[in-house]
């Protein structure tokens, strides 16, 4: 009998890459619109992120009841989470249940990355190679490839003839990994660092925690979610949703309205107190000028800095984890579980690599300018080629043949972080020059989902078959995303929102800081405008 391949007829009207939150609802959104669609996911399963991201301690740090799609009703009042943060596997749980739910898997191909796209002015499609041989065709190209999930060991001599073990937080092996009785080196203190460290100092026979850049870290103060409050939030689900999309954020933070100087010293104190109580990123809203004034953000600053120094019982070790080189929030801040507290573990080292460099990966562990450590393990959490990692390394093609790596070599250039001039029908989702990491990523992913969806269907009700963004409409929103960073604090701080992490990187600030609400505007408007600044140039 012939067993009927799914993916037999190699021409779609959409390839979507990644099966992620974005890649998932841009699929069931594009089929509602009775579109044929392929996903191409280089996993063996749905989650992006959170299906790399397993390491122990993975944890989201926007709250359970927000971190979750608003498009399905049924969904979201189903849905029952066990925790104020959600887990890793919860997550991917809760993702493998949207995916079975909707019935996607069918249109998924997993194990398969795109290694190659190109434009085809002659039919205005794109032509896609795939890591199985294959060339499928579409009329849209949509990237739902995540903005942090190319993850980068560092370029260290001898890790090849390292004879342990080694991982990176964001490739980490589905098998559990056994630390019991090991000596294990931890290099990064970013969120992936701070959540990794006290999970493995738990186990471990010595953690050595290699450290180049200390970190600002809030507690989660994690806790059980009850029912009665999960019902209770459900309630007013749909009335909560509308005020993340309309926030700054796309989380229902606490903003403040009043300046750190429109407060006395023991009201700001307490302010902070009760925001450091109350846990999580919340804390850096505490007044509305932290990331436009330097003074207001050393307070803020300070206040963590003592707490650093109250938790932490070593003077020295305190003061090697007390960031000093930059302005809190500049540099994505922390959320953790007892981060500060496990120095006070006699089986935690800290290694300051900035005064002592990280020279080599010897067979036995890592040797640094005074001292070799030897190691059964080695964990790097050293981050992302962030935002646009994973976009350049797709290797496309635009319309006159010019890759985009090629074209985005002095920083990203986007309209709206959707789409980059001479790369028709190619969408991204949250895209560089759109809110994205700054937000709660998923009412950013729905918000572009959504606009990518309505704009498809704009192009079917008037027959065309070719979208283009305008070189001056580009070149205008390149201007306003680095105008709004250049008057905040952020593009001093040597940090992976302005590409500081990657050497030869360019430093730009990748994101746009005007706020969602105020994003989401200016795409609603874009499109009453009759989709100003793209061009529909040909028929179908
Ligand atoms: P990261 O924030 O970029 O941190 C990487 C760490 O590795 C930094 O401490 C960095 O030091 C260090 N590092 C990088 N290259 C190094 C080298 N060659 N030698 C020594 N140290 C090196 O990466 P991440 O921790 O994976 O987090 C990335 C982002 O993912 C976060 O900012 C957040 O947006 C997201 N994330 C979120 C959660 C959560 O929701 N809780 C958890 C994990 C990740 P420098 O600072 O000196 O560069």
């Amino acid at each position: 009998m012939k067993t009927e391949n799914k993916f037999e007829k190699n021409a779609v009207d959409a390839i979507v890459i990644g099966a992620g939150f974005a890649g998932l609802y841009m699929l069931h959104r594009l089929r509602l619109q009775g579109m044929r669609v392929r996903v191409f996911e280089a996993g063996d399963g749905v989650g992006g992120t959170w299906y790399w991201n397993c390491y122990p301690g993975a944890r989201c740090d926007v709250e359970s009841m927000q971190y979750s799609y608003s498009f399905s009703e049924e969904i979201q009042q189903a849905w029952i989470w066990s925790e104020r943060y959600p887990r890793q596997d919860e997550i991917l749980k809760y993702i493998n249940h949207v995916a079975d739910h909707l019935d996607l898997r069918r249109d998924i191909q997993f194990n398969t990355r795109v290694t190659q796209g190109e434009f085809q002015s002659t039919s205005n499609t794109w032509n896609v190679q795939t890591s199985d041989g294959q060339t499928h065709t579409a009329r849209f190209l949509i990237t739902a490839t995540g903005c942090l999930s190319a993850s980068r060991v560092p370029d260290v001599p001898g890790l090849n003839d390292f004879k342990g073990q080694w991982f990176h937080t964001g490739q980490w092996p589905k098998k559990p990994v056994d630390f019991k009785g090991k000596r294990v080196g931890v290099i990064g203190t970013g969120s992936s660092g701070i959540q990794i460290i006290p999970m493995i100092a738990k186990e471990a026979k010595e953690l050595v925690v290699f450290q180049r850049t200390p970190n600002f870290s809030i507690p989660a103060w994690n806790r059980p979610l009850s029912i009665a409050e999960q019902d209770a939030w459900k309630l007013n689900y749909a009335e909560y949703r509308q005020r993340a999309r309309n926030s700054r954020s796309g989380i229902l933070y606490d903003y403040s309205t009043r300046a750190t100087s429109d407060v006395s010293n023991e009201e700001r104190e307490a302010e902070y107190e009760r925001r450091w109580a109350k846990g999580g990123a919340n804390y850096t809203h505490a007044f509305n000028d932290i990331f436009t004034n330097r003074e207001s953000n050393d307070l803020a600053a300070e206040f963590v800095r003592n707490k650093i120094r109250s938790i932490v019982k070593d003077p020295a070790v305190a003061d090697r984890l007390t960031p000093k080189d930059h302005a809190i929030g500049t540099k994505r801040i922390c959320v953790d579980s007892d981060y500060y507290k496990t120095f006070n573990n006699e089986n935690v080292k800290l290694v300051d690599i900035r005064a002592t460099p990280l020279e080599a990966i010897s067979p036995q562990g890592i040797q640094t300018s005074d001292a070799n450590y030897e190691l059964d393990c080695i964990v790097f959490a050293t981050g992302y080629d962030a935002v646009t990692g994973a976009l350049e390394r797709l290797n496309l093609k635009g319309e006159k043949g010019q890759n985009l790596k090629d074209e985005w070599t002095s920083g990203p250039r986007t309209y709206l972080g959707l789409m980059s001039v001479g790369f028709p029908n190619l969408f991204f989702i949250t895209g560089p020059g759109s809110p994205s990491i700054l937000t709660n990523v998923v009412v950013s992913i729905e918000q572009h989902v959504d606009w990518i969806a309505r704009c498809i269907q704009h192009m079917n009700a008037i027959q065309k078959s070719k979208i283009q963004a305008q070189a001056p409409a580009q070149e205008a929103w390149v201007q306003r995303v680095n105008d709004l960073a250049k008057n905040t604090l952020f593009p001093a701080s040597a940090s992976w929102y302005m590409g500081a992490n990657v050497p030869g990187k360019p430093r730009v600030f990748l994101p746009f800081l005007g706020g969602l609400g105020t994003y989401t505007e200016i795409c609603e408007q874009v499109i009453s405008d009759g989709y100003r600044g793209f061009d529909f140039p040909s028929s179908l």
